[in-house]
């Protein structure tokens, strides 16, 4: 392409915010990644040619949106924040495989927005794309709704390669029995397999967040997901498990926060399964969710 790779180091954000008379806005989890090994090693491990069509979710100054157009067929990356429209244009320079949609990812209820999830079928078709992928640096209050909501209903994205708060990653990849594990672990390892590719520290941004974050490769398993059926149902029995921590199985499934259940016809359904319903649900592998949710979702 055209332009050069934008810099990206401290001073050269520094400049451009003083060109355009900007201010990193924390509340939409502005934190730009300054170090370009770490913007190399997320396009690296996206693993891109022409027939991928990227989505990114926060262009911020549009630093990672060039990357990724160098490589692949077309990029589409959203960004909220429209005082950053000029900046990001302007780093993005000639490049022209990438569609700018200015609005929010989600849409009410932390639903998916749907006018980026059009954006993003045109540019599939429209490049002559074969494969999809998210690659994004998130604004880490919308990263489990977003990668959630993606991972249930769209089947056909090929990986995801996303920088995410360190909690985050490490829930998705936890296993029973310890302090990580919860719906969003039981979730994702449902439909996904799931990596941490790097630990990365809060000097790596500007301004620096509170917190260390990790660059994830989530690949959707679609073997997984057929074992699984109807991932949207099984979503809903997850969270109406996970709402009381502190309760057993037992005491979880006969006050269901969808409607109380009979003492009796639990235990009988439990001792069916062969489950041992004084545990608590984080002390339960995949499988076993997922027989759970066959006859109690
Ligand atoms: N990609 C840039 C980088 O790597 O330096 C910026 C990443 S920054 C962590 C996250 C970006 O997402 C910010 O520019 C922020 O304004 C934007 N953002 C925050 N909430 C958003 C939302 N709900 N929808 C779309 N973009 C959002």
């Amino acid at each position: 392409s055209s332009d050069p790779s934008p810099r990206q180091t401290l001073s050269y954000l520094h400049g451009l915010f003083e060109a355009y008379g900007l201010e990193a806005k924390s509340k939409l989890g502005q934190n730009f990644l300054i170090d370009l090994n770490l913007l190399d090693l997320i396009v690296r491990t996206a693993e891109l040619d022409r027939s991928d069509a990227v989505l990114e979710v926060g262009t911020g100054t549009g630093s990672l949106t060039a990357r990724l157009a160098d490589e692949a067929g077309v990029v589409v990356t959203v960004e909220i924040d429209r005082a950053l429209q000029p900046v990001a244009k302007e780093v993005v320079g000639a490049r022209q495989n990438v569609k700018f949609v200015f609005g929010d990812a989600l849409a009410k209820k932390n639903e998916l927005n749907p006018d980026m999830l059009v954006a993003w079928d045109e540019a599939v078709a429209g490049a002559n794309c074969t494969r999809k992928k998210l690659v994004a640096n998130l604004p880490y209050v919308i990263a489990t709704p977003l990668i959630s909501n993606l991972l249930i209903t769209r089947t056909d994205i090929e990986r995801m390669v996303v920088m995410v708060q360190w909690e985050i990653a490490e829930r998705m990849r936890a296993v029973p029995n310890t302090k990580d594990y919860n719906a969003l672990s039981v979730l994702v390892q449902s439909v996904a397999d799931v990596e941490t590719v790097r630990k990365v520290l809060p000097k790596n941004f500007h301004p620096r967040p509170k917190v260390d974050s990790a660059i994830v490769l989530i690949k959707p398993n679609a073997e997984k997901r057929a074992k699984v059926g109807d991932v949207k149902k099984f979503r809903v029995f997850l969270r109406d498990l996970y709402v009381h921590r502190r309760k057993n199985l037992r005491q979880a499934l006969i006050g269901w926060p969808s409607g109380a259940r009979d003492k009796k016809d639990v235990d009988a359904k439990l001792a069916e399964l062969g489950i041992d319903g004084t545990v608590r649900s984080e002390s339960l592998d995949l499988e076993q969710h997922l027989r759970l949710s066959a006859v109690f979702g």
